[in-house]
């Protein structure tokens, strides 16, 4: 169809349109002339279809109503009156992406899907519930998703519960969240990106339901919408279904809701706040500091982007001179940059972690002579130019992993049109770059500090400290408030709360009734494709060296893996292999001294990666650990791949015990954040240590047992140095190995020659040695450990390796782990509970996983697993109930790849001896799946849960009231 500027579609005024070659789509700008809702359309042939419809949403306080709002209006609406009507969707629709997310001044409600009809449904229960949401009419919403009392019997104490509530309460135990928080206030006081439009707990209980109310009123309207549709479907059926269905029903009103500037300081401001740590923590070197601006303007897609790369090229890379700098004045261990180009005025922070207190101003003056030096002396044109062509690979890559592509689209419009710009310009990345090119001739980048770094007084510098007993004490004060609460209720007052806690319970343990959930669109088996797809991979040996080649369209990029066996690395060994990911390519080499590499690699690669994978052969168990090095580069520049790889993995010089000593100091601080942010992984990982040698191994260069190594490395690293860099150098030598390769190629297939000419260059810099395998055995570990840190929410883990009980994996295990996960664990423990989040996972290799997330139960939690096997046995899931299930099964095996996945993935079934059979034999079995089966999993479940194996990251307080249950209690932090 030839859509026609200035004329008139089903409503929808076409205003421009253009071709934007950067992302392979014809733009559509159109107006709803009624009311004056904003559309794009990117029309391309990409069938990963998106809609997406986003409101401005300015927040006045730090109450969370946008976010909120944003879960509660997913709970049901007019045509759709399901009250779990997200999740309702998640267990029986195609979709290839489905969510709602809350950002400082916008929400937005995207959806993604392949199959047409499914995609107008999703679109249709979006649009009827961001419209007609029945949270207007149903208070026990903003309860629920909210926040409310809760009061079980007249004796007890009163308690706040809610599910944004705990989601907010995990989110603000960590520290960092804590800085970002605190960076925002203290650079945008008068704006709305000075409050938390998520919510800070402390103050969630100040909302009212009218507020609720009014804000949906206000600002949930065609008039402040933003419409996006993106890939190869009819542009004109969907003009037509969302005027006819939604939008024509509306009239235009004038919202304000346009997103303020703040004014610019005239002098820079100074902050302190505290964070929580464990009571018994030293405080010691826990400071973070952070000089924080407020730069350029995201509605400027050149700044924007210049930006970006200016905050890559101080602090990002290892040849970045402000973090060199900083790290070289010894005076924190970690640094690191925030950049955030989705708000109006992009800020830009230097953060230093495990610093003090007493360094503030010399943080300060390092910073900002550093950058003097840069103006004055010039940057490196070779880092500008790596950071250059870094940006540019991933720009023209667009690889959002699972993420499908019209969701980033969607984003980066978003940064202009939501303030009144041309939505395309973001999409149009070449005259930026071109621009940004200067930068290797001129002072362009050195002009960008001296503006809006050196000479710019919008700047706040932030002590973020720790405090121990912090959280004890808040717990403390908030108890306090509410028995004050309790004192000022009358015994009337008092039953009524009781009996309202009963009647949300109630509400919420009643399931919908069938005309309800009858009423959500949805397909049928026949809609499902029966053939599991099948991956390109074709066997070949190139110089005695197996390679597994991929053949598909990748835009003139290949993607080079290769698989190291590291089934030869000792048991003690491991905390080293795991540093050596993190060292190999960020230390010098034969060649070049680790800052030049890191320019090398930016110019001639898209990136070269380090990782450890245990992986499991399918039929026989055998543990299959495997040191992955994934690359990527164009493929003209493949040479040059090859030759780097050969230098990093054969020539890497670890003698340099200073650099040695910022990376483990990093690896710490990284592992820090994954606790603090992944505590659910922590808790998974930890629990099948206690089962499997492999899970043993995967705890020694992943989990918690790995932090406790690197920390002695840290701590004592002075004393360390010699033997940890001889450790690298000799773990080097027998693990890049000829005879422990495997090698993984996807490109074009005419590409192949190119691949096969340059490969054997790299076999020249490997060793060539009969490898020695290992047998591990490691000593019996302690089960069922309570694991605590300074959060405020547990993290509940149970689960066994049924494997290990005789039972075999069956695809009717995706349908019972559906259906534990969004009908069980979700009505329990997320709608009852609170908890943010759950989990229910069946693996090939035989674990059992239930999870949760954010959770503010423990003991509670662990009971409610184990009525999993009962639930399963007395529920009497119907044929459509069955379908459902399926459906939503089959959409979260079927996500699209990228071509990087398809190469991996295959890679994958490889080396685990998962055949295409075994793939097609496992869907059969899904899209079959009978009552009868999923009865059949609930006894093996049943088997697994009774013995008994469980772990629990979570508070010091919870934990150790909890103390009975544990044979063990450990502090994660020192
Ligand atoms: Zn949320």
């Amino acid at each position: 169809m030839d859509f026609k500027t200035g004329e008139t579609y089903h409503g929808f005024k076409l205003l421009e349109k253009e071709n934007i070659v950067e992302v392979q789509s014809k733009g559509l700008l159109f107006e709803h002339e009624k009311t004056r809702a904003r559309l794009v359309k990117l029309e391309n042939s990409d069938d990963n279809k998106l809609f997406s419809i986003a409101f401005r949403t300015p927040p006045q306080d730090s109450r969370g109503l946008p976010h909120i709002l944003e879960h509660s209006v997913l709970c049901g609406s007019r045509k759709f009156p399901a009250r779990e009507l997200f999740v309702e969707l998640l267990k029986g629709s195609l979709n290839t992406f489905l969510n709602a997310m809350t950002f400082p001044d916008k929400t937005m409600y995207p959806i993604a899907s392949r199959n047409t009809k499914d995609f107008f449904n999703l679109m249709s229960v979006y649009l009827d519930s961001v419209f007609h949401p029945n949270l207007l009419n149903q208070p026990e919403i903003m309860k629920q998703e909210g926040w409310h009392y809760e009061l079980h019997n007249p004796d007890d104490e009163i308690t706040y519960k809610g599910v944004v509530y705990n989601e907010m309460r995990g989110a603000y135990s960590a520290p960092e969240t804590i800085l970002r928080r605190e960076i925002y206030s203290s650079l945008f006081p008068d704006t709305v990106y000075g409050v938390d439009s998520g919510g800070d707990p402390d103050v969630i209980p100040e909302l009212t339901q009218e507020q609720f109310r009014a804000y949906h009123r206000d600002y949930y309207h065609p008039s402040n919408s933003y419409i996006y549709l993106y890939g190869d479907g009819d542009t004109l059926e969907e003009l037509r279904f969302i005027n006819d269905e939604y939008l024509k029903d509306f009239s235009y009103r004038n919202i304000n809701s346009e997103i303020k500037e703040q004014t610019a300081f005239e002098k820079p401001v100074e902050k302190v706040v505290d964070y929580p740590v464990s009571v018994d923590e030293t405080e010691d070197g826990k400071t973070y500091l952070c000089l924080n601006w407020v730069t350029v303007k995201s509605t400027d897609p050149e700044l924007s982007l210049a930006f970006e790369i200016l905050g890559h090229l101080l602090l990002k890379t290892p040849a970045a001179p402000l973090k060199k700098a900083l790290l070289g004045s010894g005076l924190g261990r970690d640094v690191f940059g925030l950049l955030n180009t989705e708000v109006l005025q992009i800020p830009f922070s230097v953060v230093l972690k495990n610093s003090s207190e007493g360094n503030r101003d010399e943080f300060e003056k390092v910073v900002l002579s550093t950058l003097h030096d840069l103006v004055n002396n010039g940057i490196d044109k070779k880092l500008i130019e790596a950071s250059i062509n870094s940006k540019e690979f991933l720009l023209r890559e667009a690889d959002f992993k699972r993420y499908p592509k019209g969701l980033f689209f969607a984003m980066k419009s978003l940064s202009t049109w939501l303030h009144n710009r041309n939505p395309f310009a973001p999409l149009e990345y070449e005259p930026s770059l071109k621009v940004l090119r200067r930068g290797l001739t001129e002072n362009y980048f050195e002009k960008l500090i001296d503006k809006y770094l050196l000479n710019n007084s919008h700047r706040s510098l932030l002590t973020v400290r720790p405090r121990r007993g912090l959280e004890e004490d808040r717990t403390v004060a908030l108890r306090q408030k509410l028995a004050d609460y309790k004192a000022t209720l009358s015994p009337e007052e008092i039953d009524k709360l009781v009996l309202q806690t009963q009647a949300l319970a109630k509400r919420q343990s009643t399931p919908d009734t069938p005309e309800s959930l009858a009423k959500i669109p949805r397909l049928s088996r026949s809609d499902i494709n029966n053939q599991a797809e099948e991956l390109p991979l074709a066997e070949k040996q190139e110089a005695g060296i197996p390679v597994l080649a991929h053949h598909m369209f990748t835009n003139s990029v290949a993607y080079l893996n290769l698989y190291f066996d590291c089934g030869v690395v000792t048991a003690p060994d491991l905390p080293y292999l795991a540093l050596l990911a993190r060292v190999v390519s960020r230390i010098d080499t034969r060649n070049h001294d680790y800052s030049d590499l890191a320019n090398e690699l930016e110019i001639h690669t898209g990136g070269i990666d380090f990782d450890i994978f245990v992986y499991r052969s399918i039929h026989t168990d055998a543990m299959l650990p495997r040191f992955q090095v994934q690359s990527k580069a164009l493929i003209r520049k493949l040479p040059e791949l090859i030759k780097l790889l050969g230098e990093v993995l054969g020539h890497s010089d670890f003698s340099n015990t200073s650099r040695l000593k910022d990376i483990v100091h990093e690896m710490k601080s990284q592992l820090e954040m994954k606790i603090n942010y992944n505590s659910h992984s922590i808790a998974r990982e930890r629990l099948f240590s206690y089962m499997t040698v492999a899970d043993q191994y995967n705890e020694r260069i992943a989990g918690l047992a790995l932090y406790r190594s690197v920390s002695d490395m840290a701590d004592n690293f002075d004393v360390r140095a010699e033997e940890i860099a001889g450790k690298l150098a000799n773990l080097a030598s027998v693990v890049f190995n000829r005879q422990n390769l495997l090698v993984s190629i996807t490109a074009g297939e005419n590409d192949y020659s190119v691949f096969r000419k340059e490969f054997s260059a790299l076999l020249e810099h490997l060793p060539d040695a009969v490898p020695v395998p290992v047998h591990y055995s490691f000593s019996p570990p302690v089960i069922n450990e309570g694991l605590f840190t300074p959060g405020k929410v547990q993290y509940v883990a149970k689960g066994f390796n049924f494997r290990q009980l005789g039972y075999e994996y069956t695809g009717v295990m995706q349908v019972v782990s559906t259906i534990s996960k969004l009908t069980y664990l979700w009505n329990r423990l997320r709608v009852r509970g609170g908890a943010y989040g759950v989990f229910a996972q069946f693996s090939r290799n035989g674990e059992l996983f239930l999870g949760s997330y954010r959770d503010p139960n423990l003991a509670e939690t662990l009971e409610v697993f184990d009525g999993l096997p009962e639930f399963l046995r007395s529920t009497d899931f119907g044929e459509e109930q069955i379908t459902k299930y399926i459906l939503g099964s089959i959409s979260s095996i079927d996500q699209p790849l990228t071509p990087s996945m398809k190469g991996i993935r295959a890679t994958i079934r490889w080396i685990t001896g998962n055949t295409q059979e075994d793939i097609q034999k496992a869907r059969d079995q899904l899209i079959e799946t009978t009552l009868e089966d999923i009865r059949g999993i609930a006894d093996i479940i049943d088997d697994s849960l009774k013995k008994n194996y469980f772990c629990v990251v979570g508070s010091e307080t919870k934990i150790k009231q909890s103390k009975g249950i544990f044979n063990s209690v450990i502090q994660v932090f020192k």
